[in-house]
């Protein structure tokens, strides 16, 4: 089995699909899964707690720096010790992660920490950003898109499974103003990497989108075979 450690970068708008083909991904692959929303959320959660005004850059640049955040078990978040991880989903905590995740300081802080946990082993690591500036070398560079509708209705789902109060037109309105504010920002906005293969997921199974991106894999990597489960 070889040592080498693989980037499996994926990115892609909010609602796209990739916390659960990331995570799928990364268990088929025994990698480990790095969900890099949740650590902006996590700050942005922080930030919330503690009354911190989302316009004070200096303030949100101190508590990325300080922040411990740890994401295992795969799919569990934890800030300082603490498991926020059934705090982090709401759409009040979606908006904050957003206006936190555009200041440059805060991204610095977080992207160094997404770098050392991709140095340390294979990582199936997705957010808006990877590809394009956390690891601009990454073996492989998937961008999941899906329309709009399809996604509204994803989270909705979501956030109905998590007992949250949600309707669909809230949920355009918010994915909408998040995915514009993501993607125009000035520092590291959302966009499909060059090298990057798209995967739009509109009308496709979990299952597919597994196998299209494992094909990939396969293609891309001589090793592929050898390091899955
Ligand atoms: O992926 P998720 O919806 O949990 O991300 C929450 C927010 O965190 C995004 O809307 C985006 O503003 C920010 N984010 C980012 N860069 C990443 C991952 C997330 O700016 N790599």
């Amino acid at each position: 089995m070889s040592s080498r450690k693989i980037i499996l970068a994926i990115d892609g708008p909010a609602g796209a699909g990739k916390s659960t083909i990331a995570r799928r991904l990364a268990q088929r692959l025994g990698f480990l899964y790095i969900d890099t929303g949740a650590m902006y959320r996590a700050v942005a959660l922080w930030a919330m707690r503690t009354n911190t005004d989302l316009a004070d850059s200096h303030r949100l640049e101190q508590l990325a720096l300080a922040a411990v955040i740890e994401l295992s078990p795969p799919g569990s978040v934890l800030l300082n010790g603490e498991d926020i991880t059934a705090l982090i989903r709401t759409q009040e905590v979606s908006g904050a992660a957003s206006k936190v995740s555009a200041v440059p300081a805060v991204r610095r802080a977080l992207v160094q920490k997404q770098r050392e946990m991709g140095a340390r082993q294979s990582v199936v690591m997705e957010g808006r950003d990877i590809g394009t500036n956390v690891f601009p070398d990454a073996d492989i560079k998937i961008y999941l898109d899906a329309s709009l509708d399809v996604r509204a209705a994803r989270r909705l789902h979501d956030l109905e499974a998590s007992g949250d109060q949600a309707n669909i037109d809230g949920i355009v309105r918010e994915i909408r103003e998040r995915d514009q504010r993501d993607s125009t920002r000035g520092e590291a906005p959302l966009r499909q990497a060059v090298d990057a293969f798209l995967v739009d997921t509109s009308h496709m199974t979990i299952e597919q989108v597994e196998q299209a991106i494992l094909k990939i894999y396969r293609d891309r990597t001589s090793n592929g075979k050898e390091l899955e489960h």
